[in-house]
C-alpha cells in the first residue's frame, strides 16, 4: 500500500471506530435476519380471513369443501397458478401451507418410494449427493443435512449456476441425484436463470437415472421493477429434451398472501405428479380445501395474483433503496453487494474472512443479522464473505438504523482488516 492509502484507510478506520462507539450507545435491538413479509403486508391480505363468508363452502364443481378428499387441490386454485408457475394445471398439485414441505416430503418419499426412472429407493444407495448453488437458501441445505444428503457447492453465475461445473459433475457421478435451484429472484443473491441455463439444466447427461431438479420458484411473482422478469418453462423444456420426470416445480402464496396460512404447490409430469400423490394420499385424506376455495375468492385470477403483488412491491421497493442508498454511501469500494429486481434478499459481499466478524459486531450493536455462512453447505462460507441482509421485515424508520449499524460494521470490520 502506498502511503497516502495507507494514511487514508487508518483515518477512515478511525472514523468507523467513531460511529461504532456511537452505534453502541444506541442499545438497539433490530432484526434483520429472516426474510419475512411485514404486517403491513400481511395486511394486504386481511379480507382471506373473512372468506369464503356468504360465497358459501361449494366449490366451481359443487363439491362440498369442508369435507375430505380432493387430494389434487382445488381445480379452480391450480388453474389460477399453473400460468404463473408454468405448469399445466391437470399436472399441478395445490396442496397444504408450506412449499418448504412439499419439499422435504418429495426428498422423504424419494428415501423411501422408488421414483419414476430409479432402479432403487434412494435409501437403498451407497451414497445420495445435491448440488447445491452457492450462495443459496440454508432451509435446503438443513433439510439436506437431516437425511445424510451429501452436499456438493457450486457457483451461482449471474446467469444461474455454473453449468460447465453441474453439467461435468452430474455426467460423471451417479450418486448426484438433485440440485436445488431459485430460479427467479434467488435466495439470496437476487438472480434469475437465464434461458441457455433452463435448456442446459433440462437438457444435461445425468448419470443418474432418477436426478431430479428441486425447482423452488418460491418468488416467482415478487418483482421490484416495472422489468417483471420472466423464467424459461422448465418442465416443458424438460419434456422437448427428452427428460420428461427431471424437474419438481415448488410455490407458494407464503409471501403472496398469508406466511403461515397459505396454499403451497407441486407441479410436474404426469408420472411424477402420480408417484407423489400415491405417497400423500397415505399421509392426508385431502388439503384444505376451504382454504383454497379462499384463495380462489380473493385473487379470482392470475391478474389478480399480479395486482395483489403491485401492492407488495409499493411496500417493500422503498425498503430495498435503503439498502442500496446506505450501502452506496459508506461502502462504495470496500464491498459489494446485490441489486436484486425481485424476491426478498439483498446479499452483501464483505472483504474476504470479515463476514463473521462482521455478524458479531453487529450483534454486540443489537443488530441481528444471519449468520455468516449460513448461505454455504454445512454453514461453511470458504471465504468468510457473504451475508444474507433481509429488508423486508423492519419499519423504514429500523431498517434505516439497521442497515447503517450494519454498514458501519463493515467499515470497522473491513478497514481494521486493511491496515492489519
Ligand atoms: N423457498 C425459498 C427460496 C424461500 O426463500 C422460502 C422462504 O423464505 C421458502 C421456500 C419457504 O416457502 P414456504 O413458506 O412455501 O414453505
Amino acid at each position: 500500500m502506498t502511503t497516502d492509502l495507507n494514511n487514508d484507510v487508518s483515518a477512515r478506520l478511525e472514523a468507523a471506530k467513531k460511529d461504532y462507539a456511537a452505534l453502541l450507545e444506541k442499545n438497539l435491538k433490530l432484526d434483520l435476519t429472516r426474510g419475512k413479509p411485514s404486517a403491513r403486508q400481511l395486511d394486504l391480505a386481511n379480507d382471506l380471513l373473512g372468506l369464503p363468508g356468504d360465497h358459501g363452502f361449494r366449490a366451481a364443481d359443487g363439491t362440498d369443501c369442508r369435507n375430505y378428499g380432493g387430494g389434487q387441490g382445488l381445480p379452480e386454485l391450480r388453474a389460477i397458478f399453473a400460468e404463473l408457475l408454468q405448469v399445466p394445471a391437470s399436472q399441478l398439485l395445490a396442496q397444504g401451507n408450506s412449499s418448504l414441505e412439499l419439499m422435504h416430503d418429495s426428498v422423504v418419499h424419494s428415501l423411501l418410494g422408488v421414483l419414476p426412472g430409479a432402479e432403487r429407493r434412494w435409501a437403498d444407495e451407497e451414497r445420495i449427493a445435491f448440488l447445491c448453488p452457492v450462495p443459496g437458501y440454508d432451509r435446503h441445505f438443513d433439510l439436506c443435512q437431516r437425511f445424510g444428503i451429501e452436499m456438493i457447492p457450486v457457483a451461482l453465475t449471474a446467469d444461474g449456476p455454473d453449468m460447465a461445473e453441474v453439467e461435468r459433475l452430474v455426467s460423471e457421478d451417479a450418486g448426484i441425484k438433485g440440485i436445488w435451484c431459485v430460479p427467479k429472484y434467488s435466495n439470496p443473491d437476487g438472480t434469475t436463470y437465464s434461458d441457455e441455463t433452463v435448456r442446459r439444466l433440462a437438457a444435461m447427461t445425468t448419470a443418474a437415472p432418477d436426478f431430479r431438479i428441486f425447482w423452488d420458484n418460491a418468488y416467482a411473482v415478487h418483482h421490484l421493477t416495472d422489468e417483471e422478469v420472466q423464467v424459461a418453462d422448465i418442465l416443458s423444456a424438460c419434456a422437448q429434451a427428452g427428460n420428461p420426470d427431471r424437474v419438481f416445480v415448488f410455490g407458494s402464496t407464503s409471501k403472496v398472501t398469508l406466511a403461515g396460512a397459505g396454499v403451497a404447490f407441486f407441479g410436474s409430469s404426469e408420472a411424477n405428479v402420480k408417484w407423489l400423490l400415491g405417497h400423500s394420499g397415505k399421509r392426508s385424506i385431502g388439503p384444505d380445501k376451504i382454504n383454497h376455495l379462499r384463495h380462489v375468492l380473493f385473487l379470482r385470477d392470475a391478474d389478480g395474483v399480479r395486482a395483489h403483488m403491485r401492492k407488495h412491491r409499493e411496500i417493500i421497493q422503498p425498503k430495498f433503496d435503503v439498502v442500496q442508498r446506505v450501502f452506496g454511501k459508506q461502502l462504495d469500494g470496500l464491498a459489494t453487494w446485490s441489486q436484486p429486481k425481485g424476491g426478498y434478499f439483498v446479499t452483501l459481499n464483505v472483504p474476504d474472512g470479515c463476514a463473521k466478524d462482521v455478524v458479531a459486531k453487529a450483534k454486540e450493536a443489537g443488530i441481528a443479522l444471519t449468520p455468516a455462512g449460513s448461505t454455504h453447505p454445512y454453514k461453511d462460507d470458504p471465504a468468510d464473505s457473504v451475508i444474507r441482509i433481509a429488508p423486508t421485515f423492519p419499519d423504514m424508520a429500523e431498517l434505516e438504523q439497521a442497515i447503517d449499524g450494519v454498514a458501519t460494521c463493515v467499515r470497522l470490520v473491513g478497514y481494521e482488516k486493511l491496515t492489519r
